[in-house]
């Protein structure tokens, strides 16, 4: 470790997603065993202009890695978008000592933590927390797969009604530019149909698809919609396409909305976490500044914030060849 900084600072921000409070814990026991103090701010940057800081040791993260949230809150702040925030945030920041920061949070986040290092000098290090998982340089973001357990766990239970009653459900899934859960949840829960955002199929094609589900002998069709999708206007404007095309079929809508963000986290979400908190500190330790702790392969892996922020993840494209095949 070449930097010896005496205090380093942890939040979280945006919206929130499971495994934060692990990642928080890691971040808090690797300070203190590098014999760095560390520093909670409550609700992200408004809380870094208010100064709302409070010492963290190894203990006070006793019981928080099964814990969905953030025990640090998180909020979402116009001021810090601002040049005079960001200076209040700066003078907290030097009044409390705190030399580096390690910020748990999505996109947004990350570019609120680059403009901070670019006016200040700050050495910042990011987390992807989100269940999205629509962030560039990692295979992975915290809450993602706690999210799909959610996901696919609710459908399983919807699938319970629907084959019951022969009814066609359509389960609008968290993803506004991106399809992930969509697509791994859909697979997972052996969706008929996965409608997501990078693929438009058309109302056309969805009606005769459906229609040769039930040529093909199947009762209950379960179709998996991301909040991002196109093909309609949204998932009830879907509904009505398909009811008027097929008046035989009685359809149903669930949106999930946020109970996909909530829970315990699983335990892939527990270890990300916990390996991404020790790389964050270790990184800034070792004198990097400005990057993004991702996983790639299994390794841990840093990728520049800017990269992380601009950077368009892919779905992957052989899922939906293997949705096809398996819900023939
Ligand atoms: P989610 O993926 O859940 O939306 P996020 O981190 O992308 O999480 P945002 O609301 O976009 O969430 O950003 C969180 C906070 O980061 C904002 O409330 C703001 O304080 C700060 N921030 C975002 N963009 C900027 C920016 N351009 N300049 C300064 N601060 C910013």
């Amino acid at each position: 470790m070449n930097k010896s900084f005496k205090k380093i600072g942890v939040m979280t921000s945006g919206g929130d997603s499971p495994g934060m409070n692990a990642a928080i814990r890691a971040v808090v026991r690797t300070c203190a065993y590098h014999q760095v103090q560390c520093l909670g701010i409550y609700r992200g940057y408004q809380g870094l202009i208010e100064g709302d800081f409070k010492e963290m040791t190894p203990r006070s993260v006793n019981n928080i890695i099964n814990k969905g949230g953030t025990v640090l809150k998180s909020a979402r702040s116009q001021e810090f978008r601002t040049v005079e925030g960001r200076k209040k945030a700066y003078e907290q920041v030097k009044a409390s000592g705190m030399e580096a920061l390690v910020v748990i949070g999505g996109d947004g986040s990350f570019t609120g933590g680059m403009v901070f290092n670019e006016e200040f000098d700050f050495p910042v290090m990011g987390i992807p927390g989100t269940i999205d998982n629509d962030i560039y340089g990692t295979q992975f973001t915290l809450g993602y797969d706690t999210a799909l357990n959610t996901v696919v766990d609710a459908i399983d239970k919807i699938r319970d009604t629907a084959s019951s009653h022969n009814r066609l459900f359509f389960v609008e899934v968290m993803g506004r530019d991106v399809g992930h859960i969509a697509l791994n949840a859909g697979i997972g829960a052996g969706a008929e149909e996965i409608l997501i955002p990078e693929e438009d199929m058309g109302k056309d094609r969805l009606v005769e698809s459906l229609k040769r589900s039930r040529k093909n002998g199947k009762s209950s069709s379960i179709v998996v919609i991301a909040e991002g999708d196109t093909t309609g206007e949204n998932v009830f404007d879907l509904k009505d396409y398909v009811l008027q095309n097929m008046p035989e079929y009685e359809v149903r809508v669930s949106v999930l909305g946020h109970m996909q963000r909530g829970g315990t986290p699983s335990c892939f979400d527990r270890v990300l976490a916990s390996r991404m908190g020790v790389k964050a500190v270790e990184s800034l330790l070792e004198g990097k500044t400005n990057y993004m702790v991702g996983i790639q392969n299994n390794k841990m892996a840093l990728c520049p914030l800017d990269k992380a922020v601009k950077g368009k993840t892919e779905i992957d494209t052989e899922l939906l060849r293997v949705s096809d095949i398996v819900t023939i």
